[in-house]
């Protein structure tokens, strides 16, 4: 049921114009005169009601607002599905008891230098390695990416450690080589509202970590999983990446009041990229841990064995000794919390 809040000094015209055009529509109205405001409940199945629909109906003459009970994304709404939904990638799972961590370089650069990462993330207990092939760089004049030939080397790195492999798509073009090398695809903060691509990797059934957009709300996330969904592919990994606020003194602001809010309106696991979110290594420790202390069902963590020389996001990636300790540490937070890393 839809609310809809009438404006105080509402004609009685107005208002039988608001109710015929609802009983058109095949609804009918409750009207409740308060004290203060005379409100009408809509009957019937309002989630037939589009969000334009909702929107001409909230500027209709005497109509102050509309509240919408029926959230506007479905298939990746909790109304839809109340259970948390436990995605399956490679051989781990992602929304159980269990806490996942992918961890890697931003960038693929070169085999010898992700094998050497691969095999200490793998010792410290993570459980994918991650790295762009494709990478989304701010200048054109930056490194960007290996193409195929990092992938080839993620593949590789899958071999010898046995870790599932995580990377970024950033065109439609790209689908059929990335499928044949990757177990998860990444969608970024700069794709997530690119649609045509989220329908394209919505029509493989693939797990997706869908990483929030820099300005987009929870509400434009879920939007974007829905896209997904609504292809057929319900395998989406929500991902809490750091927004773009007024405070200069992050790369981004982690906002980690997502993860329950995700949570509550959504049954789709929820990680968290404190590496983006927090754009300095000294951060990623203590934002992990809340992180996991928030609920998240996992984590994305930039790991580089030489920062100083990384192609990219040096400044943010964990040296490999510094990540074994956090993963340590995250046991007992884990812990803390009912689940286990
Ligand atoms: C990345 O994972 O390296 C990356 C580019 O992330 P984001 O899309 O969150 O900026
Ligand atoms: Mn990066």
């Amino acid at each position: 049921m839809d609310i809809i809040v009438l404006e105080k000094g509402i004609s009685a015209g107005e208002l039988r114009h608001i109710v015929k055009k609802l009983e058109r529509k095949g609804f009918k109205a409750n009207i409740s005169k308060g004290t203060e405001r005379t409100v009408i409940g809509v009957i019937g199945d309002t989630s037939r009601i589009t969000e334009d629909e909702a929107n001409a109906f909230a500027s209709m003459p005497g109509v102050e607002k509309i509240h919408r009970i029926i959230q506007p994304f479905r298939l990746a709404s909790r109304d839809f599905k109340p259970q948390d939904t436990v995605i399956k990638a490679g051989k781990h799972s992602i929304g159980g008891r269990k806490i996942q961590v992918m961890a890697g370089p931003c960038a693929v650069e070169d085999l010898p230098t992700l094998l050497k990462i691969g095999k200490e993330v793998k010792k410290a207990g993570a459980s994918f390695i991650r790295g762009g092939a494709f990478k989304p760089r701010t200048s054109p004049y930056t490194f960007q990416g290996l193409g195929e030939e990092g992938l080839k080397y993620l593949a590789e790195v899958r071999k010898k450690t046995g870790l599932p492999v995580v990377t970024e798509i950033m065109d439609p073009r790209d689908i059929d080589v990335i499928l044949k090398y990757t177990d998860v695809i990444q969608i970024g903060a700069r794709n997530m509202q690119n649609f045509r691509l989220l329908q394209e990797v919505g029509s493989y059934d693939i797990p997706i970590v869908l990483k929030r957009g820099l300005s987009a709300t929870i509400k434009d996330l879920l939007m974007a999983a829905e896209y997904i969904m609504a292809q057929g592919n319900d395998r989406v990994i929500l991902c809490e990446r750091g927004i773009r606020t007024f405070e200069t003194a992050t790369r981004n602001t982690l906002d980690l009041n997502a993860v329950p809010v995700l949570k509550s309106l959504s049954h789709l696991p929820v990680i968290v990229d404190p590496s983006h979110g927090a754009g300095h290594w000294k951060l990623v420790a203590p934002m992990s841990k809340a992180a996991i202390a928030a609920g998240a069902d996992g984590l994305i963590i930039e790991v580089h064995s030489n920062p100083e020389e990384a192609l990219s996001d040096g400044e943010q990636s964990l040296r490999p000794d510094k990540f074994a300790v956090l993963m340590k540490e995250l046991k007992a937070v884990a812990k803390a919390v009912g689940r286990e890393l």
